[in-house]
């Protein structure tokens, strides 16, 4: 069984950033409902959800973050990125100019993260192959070019969601584990 609130040994705030509409706020929702089946808090309308994971036998609580519509008005304040060890930067592969987007989100969480931060980049709706408008070589590029992992996500058809966050979760932890080292 999984311990209770505060017992894990390690919390991980995670941010998830990118264009309006995206898909971010369902990858989260899938995220904290999904088969991790430790304790998750689905609520609507927060500004975080947990979800706590097993790394090397340690119990991980990742905090991840939801925009809630700020970066409709690119407000997105420096509380949000404040303490992020991770960040999903997700564009969506039916609509080219969010992708272009992309290099913009970069440079925003630079200001406000250093380099530490365990990025990702994740190419949502993969399920709209029939009219994708950005293919996997030009994200996988993009993300060579910025040292980010890439995955490509369906929040609809559950594809590699749970996977695009774990990637993350298991990079901070490494990052930790070497620092401690
Ligand atoms: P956010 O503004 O980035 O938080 O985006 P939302 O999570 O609110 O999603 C925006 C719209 O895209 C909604 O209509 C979702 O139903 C839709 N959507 C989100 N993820 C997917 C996906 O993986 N595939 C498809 N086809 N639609 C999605
Ligand atoms: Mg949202």
């Amino acid at each position: 069984m999984a311990k209770e609130d505060d017992e894990q040994e390690y919390l991980f705030k995670i941010v998830v950033i990118g264009d309006s509409a995206v898909g971010k706020s369902n990858l989260l929702s899938r995220f904290a409902r999904d088969e991790f089946d430790l304790h998750s808090k689905a609520t609507v309308g927060v500004e975080f959800q947990t979800q706590v994971m097993e790394v090397d036998g340690k119990e991980v609580k990742a905090q991840v973050w939801d925009t809630a519509g700020q970066e409709r008005f690119r407000a997105v304040t420096s509380a949000y990125y404040r303490g992020a060890v991770g960040a999903l930067i997700v564009y969506d592969i039916s609509r080219r100019t969010t992708f272009d987007s992309v290099k913009r989100w970069l440079e925003e969480l630079n200001t406000h993260c250093d380099t530490t931060v365990a990025r990702m980049l994740v190419g949502n709706k993969c399920d709209l192959e029939n009219i994708r408008d950005v293919s996997i070589d030009d994200g996988k590029s993009v993300a060579e070019e910025e040292g980010l992992f890439f995955i490509e996500t369906s929040a609809l058809d559950s594809t590699n969601v749970i996977a695009s966050f774990e990637i993350v979760i298991r990079e901070i932890y490494n990052n930790i584990s070497r620092k401690v080292l």
